[in-house]
């Protein structure tokens, strides 16, 4: 049985947020040691458009820096090899910020024919067009909406989604887990399907 596997970018397969948090405290003389919430605008304590407007002008450098996650291109490859499908859904989106990541891309050896820029719209829209099986992402609201239409979610864990999580949402620790929880969803829907 072949699947298909939806994974976000930002903090699921790049280790965005240690590059971030290092550049904005630069930035802002700030030593904060952990992004304890999803709105930097908080976390930092500035306001949306001077945030906008660091991120815009140091997009290449912040979209382009991070390293893939532990494990991340192991398991991907090994799902590829599996015959699974992968399908990227990010929020980021505009010709630069897709530039950047299609050159991440293929710096990485990912695929780079399937990812779907969101430019900041609901995932779940893609989710349901492509059919995805499970989805594995960092942002709770992303995940509760995608829990919500009935696709199994994996939330990476992070310190800025902590709280209790609903069902068909499972937090994951790193990708190790999450191989493991893609498994047990994958044999149980076989199991399912060969009723
Ligand atoms: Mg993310």
């Amino acid at each position: 049985m072949s699947f298909v596997i939806g994974l976000d970018i930002d903090g699921v397969v790049a280790d965005s947020f240690p590059v971030f948090l290092e550049e904005l405290n630069r930035h802002y003389g700030k030593d904060i040691t952990k992004i304890d919430n999803y709105d930097m605008t908080k976390v930092f304590d500035v306001d949306g458009d001077d945030l906008e407007s660091f991120f815009n002008e140091n997009v290449e450098y912040l979209f382009s820096a991070p390293k893939p996650m532990p494990g991340a291109l192991e398991t991907i490859d090994s799902w590829l090899r599996a015959k699974h499908e992968i399908i990227f859904v990010t929020a980021r989106g505009g010709d630069r910020e897709e530039k950047i990541t299609l050159d991440w891309f293929e710096k990485y050896n990912l695929p780079q024919d399937k990812i779907i820029f969101t430019g900041g719209l609901s995932k779940t829209f893609p989710v349901k067009k492509y059919g995805i099986n499970v989805f594995v992402d960092d942002f709770m609201t992303n995940a509760l909406e995608i829990a919500a239409i009935g696709v199994p979610v994996l939330l990476m864990n992070a310190p800025y989604n902590q709280g209790k999580l609903p069902h068909g949402v499972k937090r994951c620790f790193n990708w190790e887990e999450i191989r493991c929880c893609v498994q047990d969803i994958l044999l149980k829907a076989e199991k399912s399907s060969a009723k």
